[in-house]
């Protein structure tokens, strides 16, 4: 339920879903408000551009045309023949006051002889004034001149004040007499009101209620016409305005002075429209989104409709479906799926709280059972025959069964925590310490040792298995000691009674078999010869026959004890079978002493035996074969001292034979 938890702060889904579609609709109408604005305001900027470059090219072109229209009109004047070739200078004086009075923006009108001094002038103003050194005089002695604006130098004083300074333009030409020869300069000083007057009529009067102004500046940037704070000064540069420009570029013969028709407007003015619209538009769009929002608040909320139906379900864990269906199919599949959901939940939990309820039952049964199984096993241990151990990485005792107290009187508690050497003792850890270094290295090791720890000996075998854990890493040992001296000396006395003629006490065939290898070695290494004797009792089934099997068997032990009183302790007496007999001599030097050991065997025979039945005279015969040297095979040496003993037979019996070899 932690779904639910904490629902009144939290906003619900309806909220989500309100400001979600709010946030998409401020955001879409304020990215059409924002690219509306800034297309208006472009176009804004570049309709109030258009409207100021207009009026400023209408202004440098009605500049250059007048300016042409005077410079060919002073042309004109210096071809008068009233002018150029009259030599009557006061009617050439009335000419140009004529002129003057057609063209009153021609303030002054002179000329001048070839030499500089002004001729004849309007109003005799400079007349015999020399003007050699006037820009405009200079200017045109060959070609037609014109000078930029300037202030007036001689004339301020003579002609009559107005409202502000005299300036000029000069306009001036060469004039040439009949001859066709220069004869002077036809100066006219165009008063520069006349530019100030276009300006007006033109310009200003139309731009003035826009707030705009018209400038012209000369080449240097210097104000040569405007407002007359500016007048005569470099443009400082402004922000906030909006300014357009329209170089002059002379018409017709003139050449034009460079002039820059510079028209601005502040641009709060030139945009006044546009941030009219702008607000407009913000308010709208303003106003659409609080329309919008209650229609987008209702919308929200009948989408949210169906969730709040499923929680509500969820909620109240009722599984059956409200009588109002969720508003679309989707919600409705999941709202069954949900309840289903539910209702496996709830029989889980069920399930769970009843298995949580007997868990503590069966844990404590479990741990009883554990603990019996355990106890069982110890039991177990405890009765084996045999030592169990577990054995740790430190060489140190973890478990140690019952039988350490039976074998040695150790208390198993008080052995787990010691290591192997102290429980044992140095002396009897000594040979098993490599065998289990390598079974803690995870080699498996079984072996036997007959030891004596703790003063008890023993036997044993034993057997470490090593406690691998997944990973390959060696926890420790498992050791297993059984006690195998018992059964050991069982299977001595196997190999004893296997190898011991039962009647005699003798050794067997089997045993004699083994000794006569072992002898043909000692003697091949030392090489000292060694004697077989092959001996067997003569008519011997006579004594059966006539005293009895016993009386036999009597005869057969007395002949043996005979036999090895005969020889060293050394040598070796065995029967073979029946009444046959063989003796191994060792540590020979001559064929002789075989022979002598014959003889002495034969006497020994010779003398009565002492049966139960009464006395009785026995003989033996004997075959000897004497080996030196060489690598006589046992077999062969047998065969050979058979063969002698069946010559001493042959020979009548009681005696030996050596064997030719
Ligand atoms: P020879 O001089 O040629 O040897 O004559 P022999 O009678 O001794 O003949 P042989 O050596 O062939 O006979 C051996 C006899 O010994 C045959 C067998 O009945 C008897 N015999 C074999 N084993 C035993 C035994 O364990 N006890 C007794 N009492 N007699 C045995
Ligand atoms: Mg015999």
């Amino acid at each position: 339920m932690s779904l639910l938890s904490n629902r009144t702060a939290r906003p619900t889904l309806a909220t989500w879903l309100f400001l979600g579609a709010m946030g998409a609709t401020v955001a879409a109408v304020l990215t059409c408000t924002l690219v509306i604005d800034s297309f208006v305001r472009v176009e804004a900027r570049q309709q109030a551009t258009r409207y100021l470059q207009t009026n400023a090219d209408a202004l440098r072109d009605a500049l250059d045309r007048g300016m042409a229209q005077h410079y060919e009109e002073v042309s004109v004047i210096a071809q008068l023949d009233q002018v150029a070739r009259s030599g009557d200078m006061p009617a050439v004086r009335r000419t140009l006051e004529q002129v003057r009075a057609s063209f009153p923006q021609f303030t002054w009108i002179g000329l001048t002889d070839a030499q500089g001094v002004v001729v004849a002038s309007v109003d005799g103003l400079l007349q015999g004034a020399n003007v050699a050194a006037r820009p405009w005089f200079t200017g045109a002695q060959r070609a037609g001149f014109v000078g930029d604006v300037h202030s007036a130098v001689l004339l301020e004083k003579l002609l009559p004040r107005q409202s502000e300074p005299w300036r000029f333009v000069d306009i001036a030409t060469p004039v040439h007499n009949n001859q066709g020869e220069p004869s002077g300069v036809l100066g006219v000083h165009l008063s520069w009101t006349w530019a100030a007057k276009i300006k007006l009529e033109l310009v200003d009067q139309v731009i003035e209620q826009h707030h705009a102004e018209a400038l012209v500046l000369g080449t240097d940037g210097t104000v040569l016409l405007g407002s007359p704070a500016l007048q005569g000064k470099k443009l400082p540069t402004q922000g906030g305005l909006l300014v357009v420009e329209s170089k002059t570029r002379g018409s017709g013969r003139y050449p034009g002075l460079g002039w820059n028709v510079v028209l601005r407007q502040p641009e709060a003015v030139a945009m006044a429209q546009f941030r009219t619209l702008q607000q407009r538009t913000l308010l709208a769009a303003g106003v659409l989104c609080l329309l919008l929002a209650p229609l987008l608040w209702l919308l929200a909320r009948r989408l949210a409709a169906p969730m709040r139906e499923l929680t509500a379900r969820l909620d109240t864990g009722s599984t059956t479906p409200s009588e109002h269906s969720p508003l679309y199919r989707e919600a409705e599949l999941l709202g069954e799926a949900l309840t289903r959901y539910a209702q496996r939940q709830a029989e889980d939990a069920a399930r769970l709280r009843e298995l949580n309820a007997t868990l503590e039952a069966r844990v404590t049964q479990r741990t009883a059972a554990l603990a019996g199984s355990e106890q069982r096993l110890r039991t177990i241990t405890n009765n084996l025959p045999v030592l169990i151990a577990y054995i740790d990485n430190n060489q140190r005792y973890g478990f140690c069964n019952g039988t350490y107290e039976a074998w040695f009187g150790l208390d198993p508690a008080g052995i787990v925590g010691r290591t192997v050497e102290e429980t044992l003792g140095a002396e009897v850890y000594a040979p098993r310490k490599p065998l289990l270094e390598r079974a803690l290295a995870g080699e498996r090791m079984e072996f036997e040792m007959i030891s004596a720890p703790l003063g008890v000996k023993r036997h044993t075998h034993t057997t470490y298995l090593p406690d691998v854990a997944d990973d390959g890493t060696v926890h420790g040992i498992y050791a297993l000691v059984i006690d195998v001296t018992a059964m050991k000396a069982a299977e001595e006395q196997l190999m004893l009674m296997a190898r011991t003629d039962t009647l005699t006490g003798l050794p067997n065939r089997l045993c004699f078999n083994e000794r006569l290898n072992d002898a043909l070695a000692r003697s091949r290494r030392s090489g000292k010869p060694l004697a077989l004797l092959f001996l067997d009792v003569d008519k011997f089934k006579l004594i059966n026959d006539t005293l009895g099997h016993g009386a036999g068997d009597e005869v057969l032990r007395l002949f043996g004890q005979r036999l090895l009183s005969c020889v060293r302790e050394t040598d070796t007496v065995a029967r073979l079978a029946g009444d046959e007999f063989v003796v191994i001599l060792e540590e020979l030097h001559t064929p002789a002493e075989p022979q002598f050991i014959a003889r002495k065997i034969i006497a020994a025979i010779n003398r009565s035996f002492e049966l139960q039945e009464g006395l009785w005279d026995a003989s033996t015969s004997i075959g000897i074969a004497f080996h030196a040297e060489g690598n006589a095979q046992p077999a062969a040496l047998l065969a050979a001292a058979d063969r002698a003993l069946y010559e001493a037979k042959a020979g009548g019996r009681n005696t030996f034979r050596l064997a030719a070899m």
